[in-house]
């Protein structure tokens, strides 16, 4: 098998010489990567590791949300623990994105990330229809649309509540005393 050794991750996988960029917390849906400095648009995260197998490999394995393909025919599964980016959590507003260049993908922050910030990006449509919709998507995004939809619906019912109070008003001035 083709396979490649993964390599060690220690969040310097940018090429900087300082503490890890991030730490493994508690998110929303569990387990999340949350950034312990300010990373900086444009810098590499970290690296999206595991084994490299080609595609018709992947049909022969029992399905598992880590496999990421990087081409027509290679995928990398991703499933290890110590494959730290199988941490970050789908957003369908990520502040990162997968980088994939010469078999390799790796984690790049496509805006500033503050501190303490969960690190996401979005994983993609057939990942989504698979793994996300089913349950409903617990990202910001989506929270916050279903929010605006749950107060345009008491919006609405308020309105309905006000035009039959109305009616009613109007037709018991109308009635005779
Ligand atoms: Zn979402």
């Amino acid at each position: 098998m083709p396979a490649r050794k993964p390599r060690k991750s220690n969040g310097r996988a940018n090429g900087h010489d300082g503490p890890p960029l991030f730490r493994i917390g508690r998110s929303r849906t569990g387990l999340g990567l949350f950034a312990t400095e300010p990373i900086r648009k444009g810098t590499f995260i970290v690296e999206y590791l595991g084994p490299l197998l080609t595609n018709q490999q992947c049909d022969e394995i029992p399905d598992n949300r880590y496999l990421f393909e990087v081409n027509a025919r290679w995928t990398i599964d991703g499933r290890s623990r110590s494959n730290v980016a199988r941490y970050i959590n789908h957003s369908c507003r990520g502040n990162a994105d997968p980088v994939i260049r010469d078999r390799r993908i790796r984690i790049k922050a496509i805006k500033n990330i503050e501190a303490g910030a969960e690190i996401n990006y979005d994983y993609g449509k057939d990942h989504f229809n698979a793994y996300i919709k089913p349950h409903g998507c617990r990202c910001d995004k989506c929270r916050e649309k279903r929010r605006k939809e749950r107060a345009e619906a008491r919006a609405a019912s308020a309105r309905r509540v006000k035009r039959a109070e109305r009616k009613a008003q109007a037709e018991g001035s109308r009635s005779p005393r």
